[in-house]
């Protein structure tokens, strides 16, 4: 029965490419993955050597809805309902995600993820994993990839599709590129990641509020904290690379605590191994990649961070990817000639995580500098307060973005006419302001020049 399916062959079973073979093999394909980590579920400690976890929205829910696996998704998850945001001062106060209810985020570790994804596409008896194979070349014309194993012995795989999921510097797409009028940008932040924990205290309890997002904005640098399941939280802390205040400033504990002490004072309690930690993780680096085609010909096809990596502030990396796997696979329904299927899907699809990448800087700026001043809960407040008012005319920008599936780029566009509308108002009310004033004023005058008319010669008015 498989041998009469088309054959796909897909590089990297991260998260896109996991659900990628889910929906692949359910649209009738034949699905090879090849990733070269070993399988998360033999290597429970973290295929990345990290554990990170991530905030899961609307779009990746719904992805993950189509092809029935949000419900087990969600049992391994903690929903955040909201940010708490810890200032310089040691305060904290909780800023509501959404509008509604069930505007919540859900906080998922992405091994636990990706081994659940990877069990599902293997559930299927079309779709077979293969760990331990890196990608080292691609023929873009049969199309064909051959992937090397761990003991150096090289496999030649011939396939009708190849899907590059092999993340944000993807071999797939600079071999698919080559020679061609590709566009490519790659943007490094100039400030990178590390991954801390804040366990669970000693009576076993959660340190902080459990069902939220922890965020400790600054300038300087920023930390946000997402919340496990067994009550801890990981924490990712971003930093500059270089300066005064930077990862590479903090060479002891000393520097840690000193640092902490500024920026984050009531986190140190928090964080029983801050100094470990610190001197022992990684510093991982943030890029924005755009880049363009995203497909050659009905023969290979990127997905995910291949194709539009983007800085993790708005939280939407994943959410997007999962998003590519539900497109991609209503293009192929439409469109019988895979060619003109992955045409529109990269139609559908670039024009948006390019807004992506936008906002995601955008929200960078607004986490550091913006989050913990006065000025931003007002103006949550006051969207919050429309949102209610006038319930489906006015829409955070937030709230579009994590709550809903509008495209990142229609969601841009309808939050801009929100806020010239907004400040419109704001001008009217103010232009009638002033004019109260000046009438008020002009009678004011008036009154006083009758006064001083019915005051006698040499007399002031009083
Ligand atoms: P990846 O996850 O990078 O997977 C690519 C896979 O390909 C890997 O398994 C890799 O080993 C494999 N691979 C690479 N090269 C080869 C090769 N040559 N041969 C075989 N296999 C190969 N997104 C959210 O939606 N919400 C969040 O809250 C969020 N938080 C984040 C926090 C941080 C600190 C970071 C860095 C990112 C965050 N993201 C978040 C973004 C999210 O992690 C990514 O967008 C997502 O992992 C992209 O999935 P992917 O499958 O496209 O790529």
């Amino acid at each position: 029965m498989t041998a009469q399916r088309p054959r796909v062959a897909i590089v990297g079973a991260g998260l896109a490419g996991s659900l990628a073979a889910v929906y692949l093999a359910r649209r009738g394909y034949a699905v090879d993955v090849y990733e070269r980590r070993e399988d998360p579920r033999v290597a429970p400690a973290g295929i990345t050597g990290r554990s990170i976890n991530l905030g899961l929205s609307a779009r990746g829910m719904r992805a993950l809805q189509e092809v029935g696996l949000l419900t087990d998704v969600l049992k391994r998850s903690v929903p955040m309902r909201g940010r708490v945001v810890h200032s310089p001062d040691g305060s904290t106060s909780f800023q509501p995600y959404g509008v509604r209810e069930h505007e919540i985020l859900y906080s998922v570790l992405r091994d636990e993820l990706i081994a659940l994804l990877v069990d599902a596409a293997e559930a299927h008896p079309a779709v077979r994993f293969h760990f331990g194979r890196r990608l080292r070349r691609l023929d873009r014309e049969r199309p064909a990839i051959t992937v090397l194993a761990a003991d150096g012995t090289e496999e030649e795989i011939p396939a009708d599709l190849v899907v590059g999921a092999d993340g944000a510097f993807s071999t797939v797409r600079q071999q698919m590129q080559h020679g061609l009028r590709a566009n490519h940008s790659q943007e490094f932040l100039d400030w990178g990641y590390t991954e801390l924990t804040i366990p669970v205290g000693d009576d076993g309890r959660p340190r902080v509020r459990l069902e939220a997002l922890h965020v400790w904005p600054g300038e300087r640098g920023l930390m946000v904290a997402h919340p496990n399941l067994d009550g801890s939280l990981t924490c990712s802390l971003f930093l500059p690379f270089e300066g005064p205040a930077s990862f590479a400033a903090l060479t002891s504990a000393e520097e840690v605590h000193a640092l902490f002490r500024q920026d984050f004072p009531d986190a140190i309690a928090l964080m029983p191994r801050l100094a470990e930690e610190i001197a022992t993780h990684p510093v991982g680096q943030l890029v924005t990649i755009r880049t363009a085609p995203w497909r050659y010909a009905d023969r290979v096809v990127l997905i995910g961070d291949a194709c539009h990596a983007v800085y993790p502030f708005y939280g939407q990396g994943m959410n997007a990817a999962f998003e590519d796997c539900l497109v991609l696979d209503e293009c192929l329904s439409r469109y019988p000639d895979r060619g003109t299927a992955l045409a529109a899907f990269e139609n559908a699809r670039r024009p948006h995580t390019d807004v992506l990448a936008e906002l995601s800087k955008q929200n960078f700026v607004e986490l550091r500098d913006r989050v913990h001043r006065p000025g931003y809960a007002v103006r949550a407040a006051v969207d919050r307060a429309l949102a209610r008012l006038l319930p489906g005319r006015w829409t955070p920008l937030y709230t579009m973005v994590a709550h809903t599936t509008t495209p990142y780029a229609e969601a841009l566009a309808r939050s801009r006419r929100q806020d010239r509308l907004l400040r419109g108002v704001a001008a009217g009310a103010l232009a009638t302001g002033a004019a109260l004033v000046a009438y008020a004023g002009r009678r004011a005058v008036r009154g006083a020049r009758a006064t001083v008319s019915h005051t006698k010669p040499g007399r002031r008015p009083c």
